[in-house]
């Protein structure tokens, strides 16, 4: 009879146990919190198991955290997360340091516990007995325990209880850490461990909401890192997530614990300092994070990369009432300080407008071939001693319908934000080889190519069809191109110059002096000619500074066995002088403005040389 009722007795714990395992797997499948799914836990197993007080703890960083124990004091429980695990520390602590149960029947002597007892003892419990909780894999994921409140040990049922018990509780911290990283995932950047553009939607709404309660300020900032691309591309992707991960934690460093911080994306940052107090200057903080930033920085294999940074500024409610417009505003006034070349530029309507205003321009520019708005005109180089025009430079005109005559200074950045420049480009580059397909046979055509056109692959296929097409000569034509083509995507500039030369097209680098890298750009690319700037020209006479650009322009130049061309020539004295320091070609004001063809129809016809050239302009110019 006796054992007819021990066998219903344990018939009906298995029914419970497996009930209770079964509502801790239906917890984690709906995705309820730990918290609740290991609370239930928790008073199913005192249910079964009376006298025994259950609670489960976790490990985090080496220290103990609270997970679930409904029947203990919350003011105990409070204290015993973030103590540190270690081959001492109470029943629990002791029992995860030494992945194996720790029994403790009397809290009062047992070594163990000495320095925790006065957290215990309020709350008359005696004893303890505590085992690991562990993964699949191993790891070990907190600690299970029961307290009693008389002195004892555990009982082989108790024990058997927590032993069916244990790998539903590591199930369940298992699956609420998945949850964690992929709510992480959604969240944070896995590479800064910063909030992402979904944090940042987020908590900037309710950081406004406590602005508009308080009737306080806020301030956005629009972070960009300059010149990022260049970083990945020298030095690797792996230098350019360091690199981020530098700005990063510079940025946290110039920011307090309550700012925002979050990354957009690529090598954009947000910071957004919440709810200012008076008199906070918003314009000196973002001048502290562009020279916090701003640095050579150094990784561990030896790699040197500069930061430097460009901020926009964007303050609520002045600037936005709203987090859309408040993070749009801090972006045009980034672009503004991009433009200026500042360290930070803050939001103003003008900038608004003129933004408005390049919309509409990069939408018009688009449209401009189709519509035949565009047209090319021609100015002539000449040779600085024999005065004889050698080559004409062609140069874009935009007659827009209703703004009339836009420089190409706007309209040709315009057409690269959007990708028009191809289609332009090729118009160009077709409209100028036509013509000069026409002209006396020695003269050359100079045409201006954006770095966005060279760097396409197709652009050595385009030039020789055209080429084909128009019966050019290939030496007749020149492409122009601008340092700034070294830094988008170097290998293929080089690539596209050298098949260019192949082909038998010569190649000049314009603006020079303006860029960077001048001297090992020169070397490293075979240029027949070089333009030394026209703001140089302008100001050499006036200007010490920009003679000896001009001066040593030209003598490098010359040893590097290239021709010198000097632009934006508009007097007679800056000719005398640049022939002195032995420029090779002239080009300005001084010999002819930008016109179109048939302005110059008797010199392309022949060959002219100016006469007097020192003395006066032909009459005909
Ligand atoms: P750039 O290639 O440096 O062209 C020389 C600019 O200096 C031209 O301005 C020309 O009109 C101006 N200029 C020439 N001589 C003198 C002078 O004696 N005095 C003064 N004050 N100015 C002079 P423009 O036509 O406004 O062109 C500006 C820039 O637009 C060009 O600078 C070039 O970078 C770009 N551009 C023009 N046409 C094209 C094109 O077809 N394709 C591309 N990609 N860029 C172009
Ligand atoms: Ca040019
Ligand atoms: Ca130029």
């Amino acid at each position: 009879m006796k054992g007819d009722h021990a066998v219903a007795a344990n018939a009906s714990v298995a029914v419970r146990l497996n009930a209770l395992q079964q509502e801790i797997l239906v917890g984690i499948a709906l995705g309820d919190s730990l918290e609740n799914v290991l609370t239930t836990f928790c008073l199913g197993v005192e249910a079964l198991a009376p006298g025994a007080i259950c609670s489960i703890a976790g490990v985090e960083d080496e220290r103990l955290t609270f997970i679930a124990g409904p029947s203990l004091s919350e003011s105990y429980t409070c204290q015993l997360a973030g103590i540190r695990i270690g081959p001492k520390v109470g029943s629990r602590g002791t029992a995860i340091y030494l992945r194996r149960a720790v029994e403790v029947r009397d809290i009062e002597s047992d070594p163990l516990w000495t320095p925790y007892k006065p957290l215990v003892q309020p709350y008359g419990l005696q004893a303890c007995w505590s085992c690991p909780i562990e993964s699949l894999d191993g790891r070990v994921l907190g600690a299970f325990a029961f307290y009693f409140r008389e002195k004892r040990g555990v009982s082989p049922f108790e024990r058997m209880i927590a032993g069916e018990c244990v790998k539903f509780c590591a199930m369940a911290i298992e699956n609420a850490e998945a949850r964690t990283r992929l709510n992480n995932l959604a969240f944070f950047d896995p590479l800064t461990g910063l909030g992402n553009r979904v944090t940042l939607k987020n908590r900037l709404g309710l950081v406004l909401q406590r602005a508009r309660e308080l009737q306080r300020a806020v301030a956005v900032y629009h972070v960009d890192i300059s010149e990022f691309r260049a970083i990945n591309d020298l030095h690797g992707r792996v230098v350019g997530d360091m690199a981020l991960v530098k700005v990063a934690h510079l940025l946290s460093d110039v920011a307090s614990d309550s700012d925002l911080i979050v990354r957009l994306g690529g090598d954009e940052f947000i910071v957004v300092k919440t709810v200012l107090s008076d008199g906070f200057d918003t314009e000196q903080f973002a001048d502290a994070i562009v020279s916090r930033l701003r640095g050579r920085y150094r990784v561990e294999r030896g790699d040197e990369f500069a930061i430097d940074v460009r901020v926009g500024l964007a303050h609520f409610p002045e600037h936005g009432e709203d987090e859309d417009e408040l993070l749009e505003h801090a972006e045009m006034a980034l672009i503004c300080a991009k433009q200026n070349g500042g360290g930070y530029a803050i939001f103003e309507r003008r900038i608004e407008l003129e933004q408005r205003r390049r919309r509409a321009l990069e939408r018009d520019i688009g449209l401009a071939v189709e519509r035949e708005q565009l047209a090319v005109v021609f100015q002539p180089q000449a040779d600085a001693q024999s005065g004889i025009i050698g080559a004409f430079e062609v140069l874009l005109r935009w007659n827009h319908p209703e703004h009339g005559p836009i420089p190409p200074g706007q309209f040709i950045p315009a057409a690269e934000a959007n990708g028009a420049i191809h289609d332009i480009g090729h118009f160009v580059l077709r409209q100028a080889c036509y013509e000069a397909a026409q002209w006396g046979d020695k003269l050359r055509i100079a045409v201006n190519v954006s770095p966005a056109q060279i760097v396409k692959s197709d652009f050595v296929q385009i030039v020789s069809d055209v080429l084909s097409e128009t019966g050019l000569e290939p030496w007749r034509l020149e492409i122009e191109v601008t340092e700034s083509l070294f830094i988008q995507d170097f290998a293929a500039a080089q690539t596209t110059l050298r098949l260019l030369k192949r082909l038998g097209v010569t190649v000049a680098i314009d603006d020079f002096g303006t860029g960077y890298s001048s001297l090992s750009t020169l070397r490293n690319f075979p240029f027949d000619r070089l333009k030394v700037d026209r703001s140089f020209v302008s100001d050499m006479i006036n200007n010490a500074g920009a003679a000896a650009i001009v001066t040593s322009v030209i003598g490098l130049g010359r040893a590097m066995g290239l021709r010198v061309v000097a632009e934006g020539v508009e007097s007679q004295e800056q000719l005398t002088m640049l022939r002195l320091l032995g420029c090779d070609e002239i080009q300005g004001y001084l010999f002819g403005k930008p016109l179109p063809a048939e302005h110059y129809a008797h010199i392309m016809g022949t060959q002219v040389v100016f006469n007097g050239i020192c003395e006066e302009r032909p009459a005909t110019l």
